[in-house]
C-alpha cells in the first residue's frame, strides 16, 4: 500500500489550490478481499469504504464485522436492489434518476431511516457513464428535494477518460457549477462534490473536491478474474 506517497500528493495538491479545509478519502475497496480492506481501515485518514455493487458490498459487510469507517455505494444502482443497498450501504452516492430516488425514499420510509445520498451526474457526455445528464439535473433535485427520507449532502461524478487534463477540469468545474446552484436554489448546504479517482484526484482537488475515490493507488491493479 502506497499511503505515505498518497497522503503526499493529496497534501501537496492541496497546497497547490491554496486551500486548508480537508478532502474526504474514499478507499475504493472494490475486488478487494476482506483482510485487504481491513489494512486500508488502520490508515487513521480513510474515511469510507466505496463499493460498486450490491451483492459484493453485501458479502463482505456480513464477513467483516464491525467497521469504524461508514460503507458507500458508488456504483449504478438497479432499482431491484435498491432495497439490499439501503440495508447494506450508509451512504447512496449514485442516484440517478427520479424513478430510483423515490424508490429509495420510500424504502427509507418503511425502515423509518433518513437515507444520505449523492445525485451522480454525468459530466463527461460519455453514454457508457451512469448518471444523470446535466440537462436534467435541476428535475431530478426537485424530486430528492421532496422525499423526506432521503438527505441530500451533494454530488458525485466520474470524469471522462482522457490525457487532456483541460477536459478533466473542465468536468470537475462543471460538477461544481452544478453544486453551487443547486445550493443557491435549496439552501442547503450540500457539502460534498465527490470527484477525483486514481488518475484524476489531482485535478479533481483543484477543482474543489470535497471526496476522492481512490482503489488502484492504494491497493494496486484490480484483478477482475478472481471474481
Ligand atoms: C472503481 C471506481 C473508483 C476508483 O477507481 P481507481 O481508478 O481504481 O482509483 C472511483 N469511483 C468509482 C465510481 C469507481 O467505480
Amino acid at each position: 500500500m502506497n499511503a505515505e506517497e498518497i497522503r503526499e500528493r493529496i497534501d501537496s495538491a492541496m497546497t497547490k489550490a491554496g486551500r486548508n479545509d480537508r478532502v474526504s478519502f474514499v478507499a475504493v475497496s472494490k475486488t478487494r478481499t476482506v483482510s485487504e480492506m481491513k489494512e486500508a481501515e488502520r490508515i487513521p485518514w480513510v474515511d469510507f469504504f466505496g463499493e460498486n455493487r450490491v451483492q459484493e458490498g453485501e458479502a463482505k459487510r456480513r464477513a467483516y464485522g464491525t467497521s469504524r469507517i461508514p460503507w458507500r455505494l458508488i456504483g449504478h444502482l438497479q432499482a431491484n436492489k435498491a432495497r439490499k443497498a439501503v440495508e447494506i450501504f450508509d451512504t447512496i452516492d449514485s442516484v440517478d434518476s427520479a424513478d430510483l430516488a423515490r424508490r429509495l425514499g420510500r424504502i427509507a420510509g418503511e425502515m423509518k431511516r433518513v437515507v444520505p445520498v449523492l445525485i451522480e451526474v454525468n459530466t463527461s457526455g460519455e453514454d457508457s457513464k451512469s448518471g444523470v445528464y446535466p440537462e436534467k439535473f435541476p428535475e431530478l433535485l426537485d424530486e430528492v428535494m421532496t422525499l423526506e427520507n432521503l438527505r441530500l449532502e451533494g454530488l458525485m461524478t466520474v470524469g471522462p477518460i482522457t490525457d487532456d487534463e483541460g477536459e478533466i477540469r473542465r468536468a470537475f468545474s462543471h460538477l461544481r457549477g452544478l453544486k453551487e446552484s443547486a445550493v443557491t436554489k435549496t439552501g442547503l448546504t450540500l457539502p460534498v462534490l465527490s470527484m477525483g479517482m486514481s488518475d484524476d484526484f489531482e485535478p479533481a482537488i483543484l477543482e474543489g473536491s470535497t471526496m476522492i475515490r481512490i482503489g488502484t493507488l492504494l491497493f494496486g491493479p484490480r484483478d477482475y478474474s478472481k471474481h
